[in-house]
């Protein structure tokens, strides 16, 4: 699933070509998950902005157009041809711009899900509502990651992943901070000296991905094609390999249905 360095890769890439833009047609698969893509018709896009994994696309009338790409989801910018008929091969909704391009938003399994909302209102989406600060705010420090932990009585890693104490986080981003910061990923609460070092490697390994164009396993593509963060990972998906900073054969387990993988040694309990 694309977490926050493939968004942010998708947004820088995907920002100045859709700036100022007028969206002249829209259509979309008939779901409900994606038929909100058609409201966005005869509005001009003021700026696409990520909040962890959204892409939040304001529009000139107060509203904004949310996409998220779920687990398969991707985004294209194509040159509009109209002898080409969109909505075969995945396609499940697509924004015809007034610069002869066409956006359009691939998604095989279809976990994806576009909304359009008043500008700020996120309560129809609980995630979003709820979300908590983005990991490279200025005002988030190791103090304030500490306290957002505190009393909480999941283990780390699905804190991580629960986007409530840390925004934009993944399986395979928290998989690598964790690692990074030698904290064992099924530990329930950490020290304000961990969560110091938690907060410092979040912040590596996501600028690492942002840098790379983020991480291409399976299905994500950025609009230039692969990430190439995948040949960079320390940890993640490396289970039964030797751990590149002990040697300790990397173990891996279920933790509330994600596979998880760390170091018995480098990440003691
Ligand atoms: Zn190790």
């Amino acid at each position: 699933m694309p977490e926050l360095p493939e968004v942010e890769t998708i947004c820088r890439q995907l920002g100045p070509e859709i700036t100022n833009r007028t969206v002249i047609a829209a259509g979309s698969h008939e779901s409900g998950k994606f038929s909100p893509a058609r409201k966005a018709k005869g509005k001009r896009f003021l700026q696409l902005r990520r909040r962890g994994k959204y892409l939040l696309a304001e529009l000139d009338d107060q509203t904004e157009l949310i996409v998220h790409l779920g687990m398969t989801g991707q985004l294209k910018v194509m040159e509009t041809d109209n002898q080409r008929s969109v909505g075969s091969d995945y396609e499940r909704a697509w924004w015809v711009l007034d610069n002869n391009k066409t956006i359009i938003f691939r998604d095989v399994r279809r976990f994806g899900r576009i909304a359009l909302v008043e500008k700020g209102d996120y309560s129809q989406i609980p995630t979003l509502r709820d979300m908590g600060p983005e990991p490279f705010s200025s005002e988030l420090t190791g103090e304030e990651l500490w306290r957002r932990t505190k009393g909480r009585k999941q283990r780390i890693k699905t804190q991580l992943l629960g986007q409530r104490v840390i925004a934009g986080v993944g399986n395979i981003y928290g998989d690598e901070a964790l690692f990074y910061a030698g904290i064992n990923p099924s530990v329930r609460s950490i020290t304000r000296v961990q969560a110091e070092r938690l907060l410092e490697s979040l912040r590596m390994v996501l600028s690492q991905g942002i840098k790379m164009g983020g991480t291409t396993l399976r299905d994500y593509r950025n609009l230039d094609g692969q990430g190439s963060n995948q040949d960079y990972l320390q940890c993640y998906g490396r289970s039964g390999l030797p751990c590149l900073e002990c040697g300790s054969v990397l173990r891996s387990r279920i933790i509330d249905a994600r596979s998880t993988t760390w170091c018995p040694v480098c990440q003691k309990r």
